[in-house]
């Protein structure tokens, strides 16, 4: 039997295992921050019937450059976007890697304010992009002065900054993104992945867009659209930014399965994110309950609430499993994250939690 270790691979990828949460089948699965609620039946209908309008012509490869998505994911943005802004990958994800693929690379650096989502170091270890791990202030909080210190001191090529942030859930100051926008030399990717579950007043990184040719904005259909699955993330940017990826990304990226199943669910984004608020009240009711027994939990704006267990949060994580809950450890010593579905998977998150907690005191 030949080992990873046998071949000649990369030596930064030597002795590297994949990264991905555990996929456990149990009851209440709330560790990916996925949207609880299945796909609604008229959907289901109009995504297969849009499928299987593009099956006779798989022959032919699809377009390329994925205009009429493109199109349909400018209108639902808003903020006066045209097709020419806006570009859709497989997942947020690929968006972010061909950000690295065209702004970053050998010879260059990313940095980002941990903990902040795991998957900006991975890319950009894929990619032979340097890491700068910058950090947060008190609380997970950024202020502009530690943010506008730390671009400084390293002069990224590409800053990532993460509204809001997975996984503490709060969303950034938006001068916090203008100051990083004025110090930073090169490209600053704002990811918004759950910037549809802000609470009210929270303001998106889109409304700075004009003016500023090095910033990205970030988004995905995986978590507010419930479209895990579907694998669909977009960016809107300057125009020349979407010239930029387009030299990196593989010609016929998005399949037309995926680029016809999107158009659908983006057709029918009213019944897709009608989940959104039942969510959020969900995702309010679990930050009010924990703080109300005694734990400190960060503010929430996303679908995720991140609270302090104390301790080794291992041992509070695998109780929790073994009562059929499964959370998110995001490796924060003290620390475990919680995904906002359905009133009856919180209701059995919280009955465990209750049962946990009182175990601990024993
Ligand atoms: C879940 C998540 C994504 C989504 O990635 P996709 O590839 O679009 O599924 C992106 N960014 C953050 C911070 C996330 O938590």
């Amino acid at each position: 039997m030949t080992s990873l270790d046998d071949l000649p691979i990369r030596d930064d990828l030597r002795g590297l295992s994949p990264y991905g949460a555990p996929q456990l089948d149990v009851p209440v699965r709330l560790n990916t921050n996925e949207n609880s609620y299945p796909v609604p039946e008229p959907v289901v209908e109009a995504i297969g019937k849009a499928l299987a309008a593009e099956l006779r012509e798989l022959n032919r490869y699809p377009d390329r450059d994925a205009v009429a998505l493109r199109a349909d994911l400018a209108e639902y943005l808003g903020h006066g976007l045209t097709v020419a802004q806006v570009w859709a990958a497989n997942g947020s994800n690929e968006i972010q890697q061909q950000l690295l693929q065209a702004f970053g690379g050998p010879g260059r650096s990313a940095l980002g304010f941990v903990p902040a989502y795991s998957m900006h170091p991975l890319l950009a270890l894929g990619t032979g992009t340097r890491w700068v791990p910058a950090e947060r202030g008190v609380d997970f909080g950024l202020t502009v002065e530690e943010a506008v210190a730390q671009v400084r001191e390293h002069q990224p090529d590409v800053v990532f900054l993460c509204s809001p942030n997975n996984p503490t859930g709060t969303a950034l100051d938006p001068a916090v993104i203008a100051a990083v926008l004025d110090a930073a030399p090169g490209m600053v990717v704002v990811d918004e992945a759950y910037a549809e579950f802000a609470r009210p007043g929270t303001v998106s990184a889109l409304a700075v867009l004009p003016g500023h040719p090095r910033l990205v904005v970030s988004r995905t259909m995986s978590k507010a659209f419930g479209f895990a699955g579907g694998r669909l993330g977009y960016l809107a940017a300057d125009p020349a930014v979407v010239q930029a990826v387009q030299l990196v990304r593989l010609p016929y990226h998005l399949s037309s399965l995926t680029q016809a199943a999107a158009r659908a669910a983006v057709t029918h984004r009213d019944a897709l994110l009608g989940t959104v608020s039942a969510i959020m009240a969900q995702r309010d009711r679990i930050v009010a309950t924990l703080r109300e027994r005694g734990l400190r939990v960060a503010d929430s704006d996303a679908n995720f609430v991140l609270f302090q267990v104390g301790g080794d949060q291992t041992v509070i994580w695998k109780a929790l499993l073994a009562q059929g809950v499964l959370v998110r450890d995001v490796g924060l010593p003290g620390w475990l994250r919680v995904t906002a579905g359905t009133a009856a998977e919180t209701d059995a998150f919280l009955t465990a939690m209750e049962t946990v907690t009182w175990e601990r005191e024993e």
